[in-house]
């Protein structure tokens, strides 16, 4: 059995008090905010990541965030922000609240420091991210900021990188994203979703698979129309790869319509670390709505220790190349 040099995998993990935030999403709310303290613990208890090598996001301030979000949007969270009461956004699925402001910042800064990671390692893990829905100028789903768009932004404007990919595998589409860089020419979008799903209203990424529910969505027929990524990863020639992989294409999922087994989701990392060669990858969390909080926690856990065990080499390799 292979043991994996988890001394040597840096990750990104904000080590924020959430309990505010879970007494809201507790219950009541579909989105498991506990999935993040969960997985966490379970990949340093099964020794996957070790705890020495956690790096801890800061907050943004909402104006380092006007990289990405209009400056109007920013103003009226601003105002917002200053209130005790919750307000919501679209239903009441979004709490713009101050604490759900502060950890979305958080995130965003999260995806940037891993993405500097993967430009030194060759992977960069963030325990958190791929708020894809929120657009240049408003919230949507669960996402008030657009952590993916944020950091590869930010990356342009250092002129650190001047190609980006946008691998999204997230059940529902990556709107927010392909509708932020529309008509960018330096961000390349490819999105695999579910077409009979939020959001309803579909943005055009550079490239979509919008698949429905009744072609009954398994692992084969997920992995084929997969395929052509190896393609668009060859020509396209990024500098860096964002990749959302969403846990809700997980059969069963309460969001989603997908109708893939743990093992197909599996394959489908590998699949995307293996035709992203050598270019670096940031690997974000994306959604999970099962019944069972412990079957989202399985598909992430699944997700990052194939990342570890896949870059363990590449990664130390480029990293004494510097
Ligand atoms: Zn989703």
């Amino acid at each position: 059995m292979t043991t994996l040099k988890t001394k040597q995998v840096k990750f990104v993990y904000h080590n924020e008090d959430l309990s505010e935030l879970e007494s809201y999403f507790s219950e009541n709310h579909i989105f498991p905010i506990e999935k993040y303290r969960l997985l966490y613990d379970r990949l340093i208890s099964e020794k996957v990541l070790a705890p020495d090598n956690v790096i801890s996001p800061l907050e943004l301030s909402l104006d380092d965030l006007a990289i990405v979000h209009d400056k109007a949007y920013i103003k009226k969270l601003k105002i917002r922000s200053q209130f005790q009461k919750r307000f919501f956004w679209m239903g009441k699925e979004n709490p713009i609240s101050k604490e759900n402001i502060r950890l979305q910042s958080i995130i965003c800064d999260g995806s940037y420091k891993a993405a500097q990671l993967a430009l030194a390692h060759r992977v960069g893990i963030h325990l958190g991210g791929g708020f894809h829905h929120a657009k240049k100028d408003s919230a949507s789903g669960f996402c008030i900021f657009n952590d993916v768009s944020f950091a590869a932004k930010k990356l342009l404007l250092e002129n650190i990188v001047s190609q980006v990919m946008v691998i999204d595998c997230d059940v529902h589409q990556g709107d927010g994203t392909a509708k932020i860089f529309e008509g960018d020419d330096s961000v390349y979008t490819f999105s695999i979703h579910q077409q009979d799903n939020f959001p309803h209203l579909k943005e055009r990424s550079d490239c979509d698979v919008g698949l429905f529910s009744n072609e009954i969505v398994t692992d084969k027929l997920y992995l084929e129309s997969l395929k052509f990524l190896s393609y668009l990863v060859n020509t396209k020639k990024p500098n860096i790869i964002f990749y959302i992989a969403g846990a809700d294409p997980f059969i069963g999922d309460r969001l989603g319509g997908f109708k893939l087994s743990k093992e197909g989701l599996l394959a489908r990392d590998k699949f995307v670390f293996k035709v992203s060669g050598k270019t670096p990858v940031v690997l974000v969390l994306g959604g999970g709505y099962s019944e069972d909080v412990s079957d989202v926690v399985d598909i992430h856990f699944n997700t990052v220790k194939e990342a570890v065990s896949h870059y363990k080499n590449g990664g130390l390799l480029s990293f004494l190349k510097i």
